[in-house]
């Protein structure tokens, strides 16, 4: 799992490593209002792209990933990955 999240400013799609955050351009604009969605995320363990919250990019509440191969935790610290430890 990387470590350190990478932010793109622009959308590469070759670019998006695992541990790659794409700010959207809308937002804040979609998903729910209290909520709402903010980034792209690729995965820091598999690479599988994901949206991820503005409650999840400020480390409020955990990302987890949404393949079924990999049961990827974390929450997201400034730019770092901090795995989320087992109940
Ligand atoms: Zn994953």
């Amino acid at each position: 799992m990387v470590g350190e999240l990478d932010i793109l400013n622009e959308w590469i799609p070759e670019q998006m490593q695992p541990g790659t955050v794409f700010v959207l351009e809308n937002a804040g604009e979609i998903g729910e209002k209290e909520d709402p969605y903010w980034a792209v995320l690729s995965c820091p363990s598999c690479g599988m792209l994901g949206l991820i919250t503005r409650r999840q990019i400020n480390g409020l509440i955990p990302v987890i990933c949404g393949s079924e191969k990999c049961s990827a935790q974390f929450f997201i610290h400034e730019s770092e990955v901090v795995v989320r430890k087992p109940f």
